[in-house]
């Protein structure tokens, strides 16, 4: 089956992977990214979520400590 693209700039479906034939404007791919249950990066996506809460952790403790004395 052929893939169906989108015109970014009229909104046109087309087959033409290249230029909309309508307007000449680009080309996207309109179908959402293939779901799987099983969610093969999933542990990836969360790993890099769960790094950037804690970095962002570190930042406010970092600056909620500025003003104060540091013990000796
Ligand atoms: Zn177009």
């Amino acid at each position: 089956m052929p893939l169906l693209f989108k015109c970014v700039e009229c909104g046109e479906y087309t087959l033409e992977e290249r230029r909309c034939p309508r307007c000449g404007g680009a080309v996207r791919n309109p179908h959402p990214a293939k779901y799987s249950p099983l969610d093969k990066y999933g542990a990836y996506r969360r790993a890099a979520k769960k790094r950037a809460r804690a970095s962002d952790a570190v930042e406010n403790r970092q600056s909620s400590l500025k003003g104060q004395r540091r013990p000796m």
